[in-house]
């Protein structure tokens, strides 16, 4: 599933290709993602608008509109964005919705598993305005962060994913904080000191900077706007790697269920 480096990455790479231009034709081939309006409404109300700005909050792609409405997505479990220069649009496969850009430029959603989502909305907030603070935004101190764990009984590992707590982080990348910071990942979030606080804030900003300068972990479906691949995965000490030892110790890692997610970790480097 795409977390915050590979949706961060996506918005880096699409930026010069669709900011600037106006949306001049839309193809639904999954009516499904479209959230808020009916299908026919939605591209109504999209096609002719220029694509002002594109950011991002936690996993959300926010699509800036001139008309001051805002085009959110989410890629949920396996959407990728393609683009694809004047004249060489050739469809990928699962692609769920086509957008053609004034320049020519052609955007496809492709989704295998069609659980991602387009919603055209009045006021972003409306969608994103629950979501916990950027882990990387510098006013996430390790104060901020204490306060959000404080009380918490839950395991850290789900309190990192979610979404509420912090923007942006999911399964692959919570097991790497817990790996860096030597947390066992079932520990409760609320019985943390605050030296090991510290620990997960600083492994929060290593982890994510690394994996953005990676572009991203193509475990699965991910890859970047231009097809290729992110290498972040290949950094990857715990997640994604069952039935391997530990890059530091040579123990064989755990695998264990925390609230129903996969989680990898090393038993001797992130002892209880
Ligand atoms: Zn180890």
């Amino acid at each position: 599933m795409p977390e915050l480096p590979e949706v961060e990455t996506i918005k880096n790479e699409i930026i010069p290709f669709v900011v600037g231009r106006s949306i001049q034709r839309v193809e639904l081939l999954w009516e499904g993602m479209v959230r808020e309006q009916s299908p026919a409404e939605f591209k109504l109300a999209v096609i002719g608008r220029r694509v002002a700005a594109i950011n991002r909050r936690g996993k959300y792609l926010l699509f800036s509109l001139d008309n001051g409405r805002t085009l959110v997505l989410h890629l949920r479990m396996t959407g990728s964005l393609i683009t694809s220069p004047p004249g060489q649009a050739v469809v990928p496969e699962y692609t769920r919705a086509i957008i053609g850009l004034s320049d020519g430029t052609t955007v496809f959603f492709k989704d295998l598993r069609k659980f991602g989502t387009m919603r055209l909305v009045d006021n972003a907030d409306s969608v994103t305005g629950k979501l916990g603070p950027e882990p990387l935004d510098p006013s996430l101190t390790p104060a901020v962060l204490r306060r959000l764990l404080k009380g918490r009984k839950a395991p850290i590992k789900a309190v990192l994913c979610d979404q509420e707590v912090i923007a942006g982080l999911g399964n692959m990348y919570a097991d790497e904080v817990l790996f860096a910071a030597a947390i066992t990942p079932t520990r409760s979030a609320g019985s943390l000191s605050i030296e090991e606080t510290q620990r997960v804030h600083a492994a929060i900003r290593e982890v994510l900077a690394c994996a953005i300068g990676n572009k991203g972990a193509s475990v699965r479906d991910y890859c970047r706007p231009d097809g290729t691949r992110g290498t972040a995965h290949l950094q990857f000490k715990v997640a994604h790697r069952r039935g391997e030892t530990c890059l530091v110790c040579g123990t064989a890692l755990g695998y264990v269920k925390v609230r129903g997610r996969g989680t990898y970790f090393c038993p001797k480097c992130q002892r209880p």
